[in-house]
This record gives structure tokens, sequence and C-alpha cells, in this order.
């Protein structure tokens, strides 16, 4: 945990920042990047030292230069008070809520949450006798209708897993307020880069670093960040948990963030251009992406975000299991897997209908995320033409 106060980079562009962010070559021996620290003992030189509780390092778990550099750089980037690191997105979204719950508290989730974030409250959460109302993405002041007298947060994730519904966080977080509720969002389909908010009035963001930060697809990583009032909260979860990431995955997550903006830059424009492409093709019966003037939710992305990364919806035509695997099946350069974020185009069916309890799934088609990497928008577009050749001939 750092307070932003410590970090540099103030007044500067994001652009800027993040390659500034979290290095200190003086300290490292005129080295441009922050090392790997591996380690769990810290050593103290005298009883005087460790009795003052001074030093600035005194256990692997709690910190070290590596975890430390990351944490700033992505408390700077957020506009944020502080932030621990965890060893997943999801262990970041499970430690952010246990820190303000208690047995006996209510709180309300959007609908359109990351599917495990869910499973964490019916599981794990219920089961510490934590009840969870799960509300309509597009709800907005009309919250105020849900909050009870033992509601203790309101859970935000703007814009929605696979189904990008754009949530009105200031007005929510507006309510939220006037009744002393927490505000918490994951924010991971913007990094902290497209939209912090954290200004638009949450008290906490989170961040699958698993995705756009380490950006290969070759880490796992999460981050909560809190503004002053939530501080203490995160960092007494963290502490009590025994929250901590890995050092190697600390690292890549520092490097991921050196060139964040540069990626994020081309996988909104070939996104955007991908999406407008899809919009087009007759298989297609629409495309949900927030940039896209279409989106119901435009207006918001346009108000609250500065830019669009690679991830959106197309939902298709009904055609048969049998066309849509003939679609799937033999792309060339669009994969088939879970997570998103890094370079690589990737491409997941799935069925909202089959988990959505408080809103309603009413599309026929089968439903398609995809993530646009940084292959050239003529490749892919290519790649998706040849698919649909196969699904009709199918
Ligand atoms: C992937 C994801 C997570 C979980 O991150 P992991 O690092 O895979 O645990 C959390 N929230 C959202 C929105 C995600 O997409």
């Amino acid at each position: 945990m750092t307070n932003s106060d410590d970090t540099s980079g103030a007044g500067l562009t994001r652009q800027t920042k993040v390659l500034h962010l979290g290095r200190d070559p003086d300290g490292q021996n005129g080295f441009v990047n922050t090392p790997v620290y591996r380690g769990s003992t810290v050593l103290f030189p005298t009883l005087e030292r460790l009795k003052s509780r001074k030093q600035p390092f005194t256990y692997g778990r709690r910190a070290t230069p590596t975890t430390l550099a990351l944490e700033a750089a992505i408390t700077e980037l957020e506009g944020g008070s502080a932030t621990i690191l965890t060893s997943s997105g999801l262990g970041a979204v499970s430690t952010a809520l246990l820190a303000f719950v208690e047995a006996g508290d209510h709180i309300l989730m959007v609908d359109s949450v990351y599917q495990p974030t869910r499973a964490f409250c019916d599981n794990m959460l219920a089961r510490l006798g934590v009840e969870t109302t799960y509300y309509d993405p597009l709800i907005g002041e009309r919250i105020t209708g849900l909050i009870k007298s033992n509601t203790r947060l309101v859970f935000v994730e703007s814009p929605g897993s696979q189904t990008f519904e754009m949530q009105d966080i200031p007005a929510i977080a507006k309510i939220a307020q006037a009744k002393n509720l927490w505000v918490l969002a994951d924010n991971t389909w913007s990094s902290p880069l497209l939209c912090n908010p954290l200004r638009l009035g949450a008290d906490v963001s989170i961040q699958a670093a698993t995705k756009y930060i380490v950006g290969h697809a070759d880490a796992m990583l999460g981050s909560v960040t809190a503004n002053a009032r939530a501080a203490k909260y995160i960092d007494n979860a963290k502490e009590a948990l025994g929250t901590c990431p890995g050092s190697e995955e600390t690292y890549l997550g520092l490097r991921g963030l050196r060139t964040l903006d540069v990626r994020l830059q081309r996988h909104m424009t070939s996104g955007m251009a991908m999406a407008k492409w899809l919009e087009a093709r007759p298989e297609v019966a629409r495309v949900i992406h927030p940039a896209l003037p279409s989106h119901p939710g435009h207006d918001l992305w346009r108000r609250d975000f500065s830019g669009a990364s690679g991830l959106f919806a197309a939902v298709l035509k009904p055609v048969p299991e049998k066309a849509l695997a003939a679609f799937l099946d033999h792309l060339q350069l669009f994969a088939m897997g879970y997570s998103w974020g890094g370079y690589e185009s990737l491409v997941i069916p799935f069925d909202p209908s089959s988990y959505r309890t408080a809103t309603k799934w009413t599309d026929k088609g089968p439903a398609l995320r995809f993530h646009i990497g940084l292959d050239a928008v003529e490749d892919l577009q290519a790649d998706l033409a040849a698919g649909f050749e196969r699904m009709r001939g199918a």
C-alpha cells in the first residue's frame, strides 16, 4: 500500500505516466526497470530497528520493492489513495468484497457481473450470512428501491461481462453515498486508463490485471484500489487473508503497464473497425459495443469513458449448431479461449439466459464475445469472412 502522494507523475498525460510510474533507476544502479525481488524474510540489523516498525520492508507477504512499485503505479492511474495486489482478478474481487461485509449484511450486485463473482456471492458469501440481490444493470437511480436497512454495498461492473450493458455509475454512487453504502467497481474492461470509477463516485476499483495490464496472456494478477475512506478496509483484508501476488507476476504487470496505452489504442481502433464490419454483415443480428452509436448505453460511454478496449459481443442470426461449429472450428487467427486482454484475438460463445436472474436475455441466435487483438484488421476480417462462408455451406 502506498499513498498516491508518494507517486510521481501528477500532471502528466497517461501516455507518459505509464512509462514512468513505479520506476526508480537511481535506486537500481541505473537499470531502467524495477527488478523482481523474490523473498519472504526481511532482515533487521538491530533490535532498535526491529522494534521501531519504521523499516520500509518487514516481510515478503506485506510488500517488496516490486509490489510497491506496481501498487504505486496503479494507485496513481486509478486516481486512488491505496492499492493492494492479489494473485488473480477473482482474488481481487473476493478480497474486496470480504473487506466490507459481515454476517447479516445485504449487498446489491449487478446482474451482468463476471460469472465467478456471482458464484462467490451465491456460495461463499451466502455461507457467511451475507445476502445478495441482483439488479438490472440499467437501474440507475432506481437502485434506491432495492436498498434495505442492512444493505452494505453496491457492486457495479460497466460495461457488463459478456453483454456490455453500460451502468450509470455516478447516479448509483450518489444514492449509495447518501445511504452511506460502499460502491465497488470491477473496472477490468477499461483497465485503469479508459475509465476511473473512483472519479465517478465509487470507493473501490478492481482490476483483473491478468487482462490488459499484464497484456500478454502469460500471468495471473489482480489489484484493488481504494479511495482514502476505503483504504484501511482493503489493507485489513489483505493482512487478514494473507493476500499477496507472485513476484514474477508482479514484474510482468509492471512490464505490461509500459505498453498499456499504445496497446489499448490499437485494441480500440481495431475493435471498432471489426465491430462496424460485423454490424454490416448479413449473418449478424446485432453488435454490442459501447462505442458504437447503436449501443443503448452509448451516451454513458461518451460521458464517462475516454476510450474503448478490444472486447465486445455480436449476436448472430439463428443458425444450427453445426453451422456455428463450421464458423468457429477452423478460424486461423481467432482462437477460442477464456480470458482476454492479451495481444491475441479471441472468440467465445456465451449464453446469458443460463444464469441471469434480474434480467432476461431474449436474443435467439448464438452470442459471441470477441476480443480484438493486435493483428491487422484486414487479416481478421478475412478470417471471419471465410468463417461465414463455411457457416453458409454447412
Ligand atoms: C477475468 C475477469 C476477472 C477475473 O480475473 P482472473 O485474473 O481471471 O481471476 C474478474 N472480473 C472480470 C470483469 C474479468 O473479466
